[in-house]
């Protein structure tokens, strides 16, 4: 009996063992099949370590962005679209990560757990993937950036649909730089991000839009108030510093000329709760954007929770500690335009098998009221007026743009040129686009974002409307 009893012992536990290896081995090829199959060793798709054989990429209009051709990957014929879409489609070797082609790799591949790289091996090529980018307003705005670093973005603001992205400085995958990993100057800083979707930027009076709504929220009387202005103002502590002496206005010029004296004591009548309360219901400090469940932002923060008085009037006018995302400021900036409804921004509008069939469709993602239809009225006119008496409509003809620049200081040294920004829609309903335009060490953004911001809406324009 008793010999029985330990011999079943014996078989029980070489059974356990056996299921604890198929177990083991199940969870291996689960966990690390993609892996294995991604790996760059795998002939299927990598070539010298560089992606090869995979869809295609084409824009809203079915431009290729990029395609495979004779084993290796082929990008646009027009080296500008090259250069101003690589950040959004990618590199081959896969350095752009937020690039489709690295951030979409499965899809692209056509690679599945079930099937491995079935599909690639039967039809020769993966899954292609249509974007909602334009390729020649991308176009439009690299050259309008110039020698520039920075970011232009354009998204539809009742879609959500982003059809211009550009960051700089880019290159052209057929003529990388052969100094870009060894330089020390750094003109390459920062080449593999895409400033627009990983960027965080001093907002600078950008970000008196936010301020501005939280005084048209919190402070009943906002319109009837005069403020004055005589190049600086004290504010607790200390002083906020005016970029001119302004006299006495309301809130309204005190917003078409960004008075700092102004917006400093909104900031101080407003307090840190209310502005933070503000920010954070437009998008600062969350967990930022993913864009198609894929490409990770990272989000705009305003920390006021340490912030002594003066502190406070300099974040009011987007100094102190602020920083914005572009992509996420963008969308903020859309709700504004959008009666205060904002959506959340797209980049992939369809993925399609090589037997057509859809597997991924963009589709419009609505994330609420940032804004009451009635503070967004309200900022509308703001913004409205900002262009009209201020920038010029002769810079945006037809466009009826609304919009705010904001000149950034960026560290406390005198020598570093400060960064420029625009932001701002049109009201046209056959143009629902919203910009914005990030320059580095310019000396304003009058001579620097605005222009860019011009080119690119009269593109647009020329483009969408009759
Ligand atoms: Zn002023």
């Amino acid at each position: 009996m008793k010999s029985i009893s330990r011999r079943a012992l014996v078989l029980y536990s070489i059974i356990l063992l056996f299921l604890a290896g198929c177990g083991l081995l199940f969870f291996n090829l689960i966990s690390h099949s993609e892996e294995w199959a991604m790996n760059k060793a795998n002939k299927h798709l990598y070539n010298s370590g560089s992606l090869a054989t995979a869809g295609d990429i084409l824009d809203v209009n079915g431009e290729i962005l990029v395609t495979t051709k004779n084993g290796s990957r082929s990008y646009n014929d027009d080296k500008s679209i090259r250069i101003a879409t690589l950040h959004t489609v990618g590199d081959s070797s896969g350095y752009i990560a937020s690039g489709v082609q690295s951030a979409f790799k499965n899809e692209i591949t056509g690679y599945s757990l079930k099937d491995g790289v079935y599909n690639l091996q039967r039809y020769g090529k993966g899954n292609d993937i249509t974007l909602t980018l334009n390729a020649e307003i991308c176009k439009v705005a690299y050259n309008a950036l110039g020698n520039y670093k920075g970011t232009v973005g354009v998204m539809n603001y009742k879609t959500g649909e982003l059809i211009c992205i550009v960051s700089t400085p880019s290159f052209d995958v057929y003529n990388k730089p052969k100094d870009i990993h060894t330089d020390t100057s750094g003109k390459y800083e920062g080449i593999y991000m895409n400033r627009f979707f990983s960027g965080l930027y001093t907002p600078g009076s950008t970000f008196k839009i936010v301020t501005a709504a939280c005084a048209v929220e919190n402070i009943p009387d906002i319109y009837e108030k005069e403020f004055v202005c005589n190049g600086k103002i004290q504010v607790g502590e200390g002083y906020v510093i005016c970029s001119a002496t302004h006299g006495k206005i309301n809130f309204e010029e005190a917003l078409n000329k960004s008075c700092n004296c102004a917006f400093a004591k909104i900031a101080e009548e407003v307090g840190n709760e209310a502005l933070t309360r503000t920010a954070e219901r437009i998008g600062f400090n969350g967990l930022g954007f993913v864009i198609n469940d894929k490409i990770n932002c990272s989000n705009s923060k305003l920390d006021l929770s340490n912030a002594k008085l003066l502190d406070l009037g300099w974040a009011g006018i987007g100094q102190y500690t602020t920083l914005i995302n572009p992509c996420q400021m963008l969308t903020a900036i859309s709700s504004i335009a959008n009666k205060g409804f904002a959506v959340s921004p797209y980049l992939v509008s369809q993925i399609q098998t090589p037997n057509g069939r859809e597997i991924l469709k963009g589709e419009t993602i609505e994330l609420g009221q940032y804004f009451t239809e009635m503070v967004a009225d309200e900022l509308n006119v703001l913004l409205r007026s900002n262009v009209k008496n201020r920038y010029g409509d002769n810079l945006f003809p037809g466009i009826e743009m609304c919009g705010k620049t904001g000149t950034a200081e960026i560290s406390d040294n005198s020598e570093a040129k400060p960064n420029g920004l625009f932001v701002g829609y049109s009201q046209r309903e056959d143009m629902p686009f919203a910009i914005i335009v990030i320059v580095e060490n310019t000396n304003s953004s009058m001579s620097s974002a605005v222009p860019i911001a011009s080119k690119v809406m009269k593109a647009i324009k020329n483009e969408y409307t009759q």
